[in-house]
């Protein structure tokens, strides 16, 4: 059967617009022309580029096609464990577009933006108030940012003191993006397993904190979905020797107004807006990495930061001892409206309900499943939990099978293969915002999925079939990848 578009029912295929053009088609009409022709200059006549002659229906339905093809957490759920891709409530959307946000220029005196400023000033107010934390920079543009930004902060602190560190210890439990963040930062990671319980154990770390370690970087609630609830103890072992504690706080939604990030001894946290805070994670950017910081590491955070003189809020660049600028202007300030638009309609209530009913959802799926997947850790969770393919591989199924069939059936997949200390990993984060009937609905495929890996596992190999692509050769698109389309 030929195949063209509108074919395949609602899946509909999509040529390039280059073979959709048809010579002489076009998508405007001018009036006839009433001035004399007049020539193209020498050298700057010739063929012009090479668009597609096309009309203008044909130009939009391409386009919407093509976004028909897109899923996202408008369409469906998205269990993406170390994600938190929550629902992101439209009104925060309308905030960020009101235009004296939207259509102030960078580049405007403070005096004609006191709003947008004062907007910063709060939203930093409010995730000093969240973290527990004493003072807070907006400007790293991602979580990754933000982790070097607190890797730099490290630095600038030992080098005031003159005594430079040259090692961080990182966990294996950490995210991946933390060893490589120190590495950026001229640090040697120095790996540490986690213990049994998928935690870390203070004497482990105890046994390689030294004077020339920088401090550690904890992720916390760590990638197994766990609580490092052994942190305390770390966090002063690492302090008795002059170190800093970083505190990767992405996963922040397990415990967002429940959890005093000082208390527990953490000097430096970041924080994804663009995962805890509700603001779209928008294909890899814009995000924003806020970094939140203990008192004695203040005058380190990158400058300008806002204050308040004489009444007006002002960009100030006075801090000798900054790291300095690491974004352009303010940082993604559209999302620094959106989150302080989610967090002021959640107040501080609802903030701790939301995280506490995204770990009720992930211990509600944990329970469900661990009869039907492996479960390597049995034991409360956080907001995600971690199963593994063990209990497939008698069939020869693996986790891969597995994630391409739950397209089949209208779920994106969750995270796998990761973390990496859990072999064939199914890493899932439901997050708060999914009904119990969804969740449900989930729970069922998975358990269906694994029926299936059972009875016939044959078919299972063969999934996706109902996608607009069955399986992509990944080995092939890695190393001979095809970047021209
Ligand atoms: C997502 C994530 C990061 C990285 O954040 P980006 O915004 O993708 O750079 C770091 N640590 C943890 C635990 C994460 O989940």
């Amino acid at each position: 059967m030929t195949e063209f578009p509108g074919a395949t029912g609602l899946v509909q295929n999509e040529p390039l617009l280059w073979e959709q053009g048809r010579k002489g088609r076009c998508g405007f009409s001018l009036p006839r022309r009433d001035v004399e022709r007049s020539t193209v200059p020498e050298g700057l006549a010739g063929d012009g580029p090479d668009f597609p002659d096309l009309s203008e229906v044909d130009v939009v339905r391409h386009y919407t096609r093509l976004s028909q093809w897109n899923f996202s957490v408008d369409t469906g759920m998205y269990p993406l464990g170390s994600c938190t891709m929550k629902y992101n409530p439209k009104t925060n959307e309308r905030q960020a577009a009101a235009p004296g946000f939207a259509n102030a220029h960078p580049l405007l005196p403070a005096a004609l933006c006191q709003g947008g400023l004062e907007l910063m000033a709060a939203l930093e107010c409010l995730l000093a108030e969240i973290t527990g934390m004493d003072a807070v920079t907006l400007q790293p543009g991602a979580g990754a940012h933000g982790e070097l930004t607190g890797m730099l902060i490290f630095h600038a602190y030992y080098q005031h003191r003159g005594k430079p560190r040259s090692k961080i210890i990182v966990p294996d439990t950490a995210h991946g993006t933390n060893p490589a963040s120190a590495a950026l930062c001229g640090y040697a990671a120095v790996p540490v397993a986690s213990s049994a319980r998928g935690v870390l154990a203070p004497e482990t770390v105890a046994a390689v904190m030294d004077e020339d370690t920088a401090g550690i970087m904890v992720t916390n609630p760590n990638t197994l979905g766990l609580f490092e609830e052994n942190i305390k103890a770390v966090a002063d072992i690492v302090h008795a020797r002059g170190g800093l504690v970083y505190g990767d706080g992405a996963n922040m939604n397990a415990v967002m107004g429940l959890v005093n990030m000082a208390e527990i001894g953490i000097d430096v946290l970041h924080l994804n807006l663009h995962k805890t805070f509700s603001t779209p994670h928008g294909g890899g950017g814009p995000g924003a990495g806020p970094v939140c910081v203990r008192r004695h590491l203040e005058p380190f955070l990158p400058v300008p930061r806002v204050r308040m003189a004489g009444g007006t809020y002002e960009l100030s660049e006075d801090h000798p001892l900054s790291i300095g600028k690491l974004q352009a202007f303010w940082g993604n300030m559209g999302n620094l409206i959106r989150a302080y638009s989610y967090i002021l309609s959640l107040g501080a209530e609802n903030l701790k309900r939301a995280s506490e009913l995204a770990v009720l959802n992930a211990n509600y799926i944990k329970e469900r499943l661990k009869g039907t997947f492996h479960l390597p850790h049995d034991r409360p969770c956080m907001h995600e939990c971690v199963f593994s393919d063990k209990l497939q591989q008698a069939h020869k199924v693996t986790t891969l099978d597995v994630a391409k069939r739950l397209m089949d059936y209208g779920f994106h997949p969750p995270t796998i293969y990761f973390p990496l200390v859990v072999h064939g990993a199914i890493m899932i984060e439901p997050t708060e915002t999914e009904s119990k009937q969804t969740l449900d609905l989930f729970i069922e495929t998975m358990q269906a999925i694994a029926a299936e890996a059972r009875e016939t596992p044959d078919s299972l190999r063969q999934a996706p079939t109902r996608c607009k692509r069955r399986r992509l050769d990944e080995t092939a698109a890695a190393r001979k990848p095809c970047l021209r389309g």
